[in-house]
């Protein structure tokens, strides 16, 4: 096999600089907490290739379903000639998801096309356009999504133009929020929306329950239920997007369980898969219902492959209560974070956990150091990953799989570099 060195060079030449990568050691083989390269260097493994890997990389049952599935068929297009296994998909989001009400789901490639249905799904029930996004947003790179996304650099710089009819409130952010409670950011987010926008104009309400790209920013509690209930009141669809939260990673099924949230549309996306590209939207019969036949689909959407690998996925995370390893990853986690110094705020919950570094003394984002850090992390081999509007949080996104061992040999790799 070609070095990582050579390798790089083919990829410069080959490969549009647009398309980044965190670390220039290309992957020979990974498995449930660690990644080795071409070199035969392994890095522990804190990212999940974005928080994708919950089963681990190469899980047993995954690997088996996709190569059965593989030698059945690869392709007939579920819009064209359907097969069970994207049914039995339909039916675990629908089992998995809260909402005691009666549910429709359908499936697509990424997350950002999940997103593009969701809006798409409650525009078309609501008759109305309008949608409602929060600052630090992350939604995906698409059109519509950009527009959603709240961030200009990396994701929005020089794309334009953007999708209209998409306003941006003020997010819950408690580290930066002046004591602002949960319902009271609620309470600020309602009346921008209701001055500037107008509650009979909105057509749904997106949020992720925890913010990912955005800096794993965790609403104070009472937020998201104030704002499902304003929703609701408005007639408007509330969207919880789930994207990186759900299939146990914050230590429930889905996020929006933490505070009792039963969303009218979910999207899902990222951990479903086992590593595959699968996404959903689930939700109320009556909204999904509304579309008329032929409104929703894709080509690919729900491929026979990926579903396969959805179905072992989920059941892997059945049968290894991957739940409680994210609860018990998020004990390990923030006990060792909380001792160490100069950390502005330990926050997340489960195997969604992050540090937000600051300037001593004050608030001032410290994105240097961030930089610095995570980068301390790499050439010592744990594999991390930065996020936020500063730039300034580094989050940690192990598999759900992860031996105690790995997870302790990274913690003392991220102790060390954080202490130099
Ligand atoms: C990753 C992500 C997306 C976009 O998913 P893609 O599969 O990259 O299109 C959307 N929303 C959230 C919350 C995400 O984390």
């Amino acid at each position: 096999m070609s070095s990582s060195e050579e390798l790089h060079k083919r990829r410069v030449a080959a490969v549009a600089r647009g398309v980044g990568s965190t670390i220039n050691s290309y992957v020979a083989s990974a498995g449930g907490g660690t990644l080795t390269d071409v070199e035969g260097r392994e890095w522990i493994d804190f990212a999940s290739g974005i928080a994708v890997t919950n089963v681990g990389n190469a899980a047993p049952k995954v690997v088996e379903a996709v190569r059965a599935q593989v030698e059945r068929f690869t392709h007939t297009c579920f819009m064209v000639a359907p097969y069970e296994s994207y049914v039995a998909v339909c039916e675990q989001l629908i089992e998995l998801t809260p909402g005691s009400f009666e549910k429709r789901a359908a499936l697509f490639n990424s997350g950002a096309e999940a997103v593009e249905n969701a809006v798409k799904i409650a525009r078309h029930a609501t008759g109305r356009q309008a949608v409602v996004v929060f600052d630090h947003a992350y939604h995906g790179r698409t059109n519509l999504t950009m527009a959603l996304t709240a961030k200009n650099m990396p994701y929005k710089h020089r794309f334009g133009p953007f999708a209209p009819e998409v306003y941006r409130a003020p997010m819950s952010y408690p580290l930066r929020d002046g004591g602002l409670d949960g319902p009271e950011a609620a309470r600020r987010a309602i009346d921008v929306i209701e001055k500037q926008v107008g509650a009979g104009n909105v057509a749904a309400v997106l949020i992720e329950p925890i913010q990912g790209e955005g800096g794993f920013v965790v609403p104070a509690q009472g937020f998201l239920p104030a704002l499902a209930a304003w929703a609701a009141e408005a007639g408007a669809v509330f969207i919880a997007d789930e994207i990186q939260t759900g299939f146990c990673r914050t230590g429930q099924w889905f996020a929006s369980e933490h505070e009792g949230l039963e969303p009218d549309l979910i999207t899902t996306a990222k951990g479903m898969g086992g590593g595959l590209p699968i996404a959903g939207v689930v939700g109320r019969a009556s909204l999904m219902d509304a579309v008329h036949a032929g409104g929703l689909g894709g080509t690919y959407g729900g491929n026979p492959v990926a579903c396969a690998a959805a179905l072992a996925a989920i059941e892997t995370m059945r049968e290894l209560d991957l739940v409680t390893a994210a609860q018990r990853i998020e004990n390990v986690l923030k006990s060792a974070l909380s001792e160490i110094p100069d950390i502005a705020e330990v926050r997340g919950r489960g195997a969604m956990l992050a540090i937000e570094l600051v300037k001593p003394g004050s608030l001032e984002p410290d994105a240097a150091r961030t930089a610095a850090v995570s980068k301390a992390c790499h050439d010592a081999g744990l594999l991390t990953l930065t996020c936020g509007t500063y730039g300034n949080v580094l989050r940690f996104l192990p598999p759900l799989v992860i031996s105690d061992e790995d997870l302790h040999r990274g913690l003392d790799i991220l102790r060390e570099a954080l202490r130099n």
